[in-house]
């Protein structure tokens, strides 16, 4: 077992700190990050043109700034860890919130620990969390998920497995790739409450809370910026599934150029529902329409 004791600089035991930055509002960055950077003779970082602006908007004078990322992350960190082990104070810092949330930084933080090297965050926001306490659903108990995978077939199985879970559900979501993703949560999940979090802590903040279905028929005008789709966890009771949420559902599947066999088969196994239910609705509203 190892055991961290007093997190700062000033103490003699070798130290990376990790420091979360605002995510669209300058003045949640707090006083003990900007002394973090401030300290700093080596901060790495995802992209230093951000880490730049940050200091320049902090009145952080120059330091050496290290572009650390997926792509090179086990170089970068081998040079972290020799700079920590010459004396030097290094810090991490995201691009914006938490690193290492839906961030690099993982392996830097494990190569760290195998060197005995003591690791800290000083704390700030985080998308996922500000969106859960605001979303009014239950916060008590919560799966962060982060980003789906982006094909389709990836996606769906992961929603498939996701939905058996009981807890609140946080995605991290793109703005052109969220319609898509509302229509297949519908598709999987039912209609169960969700909230879209938009704009966190900016001048536009928003959250639009009502049913997938409701949120999946939203226009791109409506879903701009950068957003967190939080959605309740596996519903005690079984939920009605109404024909529009069939009829959503099979337009997503026809639009990845399914055969109207098979978007019906998946359609019925996805919302567990009779594949006459979902045949005739298909009739109805696609068949006719060709
Ligand atoms: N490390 C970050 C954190 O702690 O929240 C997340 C970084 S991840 C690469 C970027 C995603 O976070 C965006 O696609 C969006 O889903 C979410 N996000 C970041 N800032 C946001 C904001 N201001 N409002 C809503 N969502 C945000």
């Amino acid at each position: 077992m190892s055991v961290t004791k007093g997190l700062n600089f000033s103490q003699d035991s070798l130290l990376l700190t990790l420091v979360a930055t605002p995510i669209g509002n300058l003045e949640d960055m707090s006083p003990r990050g900007i002394k973090a950077l401030s300290e700093a003779d080596d901060i790495f970082c995802e992209d230093t043109r951000n880490t730049e602006k940050l200091l320049s908007c902090l009145k952080i004078g120059k330091k050496n700034l290290h572009s650390c990322h997926d792509f090179n992350e086990e170089e970068e960190s081998n040079k972290a860890i020799e700079l920590i082990k010459e004396g030097k104070k290094v810090c991490y810092a995201s691009d914006a919130g938490y690193p290492l949330v839906s961030d690099p930084g993982s392996r830097l933080v494990a190569k760290a620990l195998e060197n005995d090297i003591r690791v800290s965050v000083v704390p700030g926001p985080c998308a996922a969390i500000n969106a859960l306490v605001c979303s009014g659903l239950d916060s008590e108990h919560f799966y962060f998920e982060g980003f789906l995978p982006p094909k389709e077939k990836a996606r769906n199985d992961e929603l498939r497995e996701l939905s058996e879970r009981k807890e609140t559900l946080i995605f991290y979501e793109s703005p052109h790739r969220i319609t898509k993703t509302l229509v297949a949560m519908c598709a999987v999940f039912g209609p169960r409450k969700a909230v879209i979090a938009r704009e966190l802590t900016k001048v536009h903040e928003e959250f639009i809370r009502g049913t997938l279905p409701e949120l999946a028929i939203l226009g791109e005008d409506e879903l701009r910026g950068e957003m967190v789709i939080i959605v309740e966890g596996k519903p005690n009771a079984s939920v009605e599934v109404d024909d529009n949420m069939i009829c959503l559902a099979l337009r997503d599947e026809l639009e990845f150029e399914r055969s109207g066999k098979e978007a019906v088969e998946n359609v019925a196994k996805n919302m567990g529902v009779k594949k006459n239910r979902v045949y005739a609705i298909y009739l109805k509203t696609f068949k006719d329409n060709n």
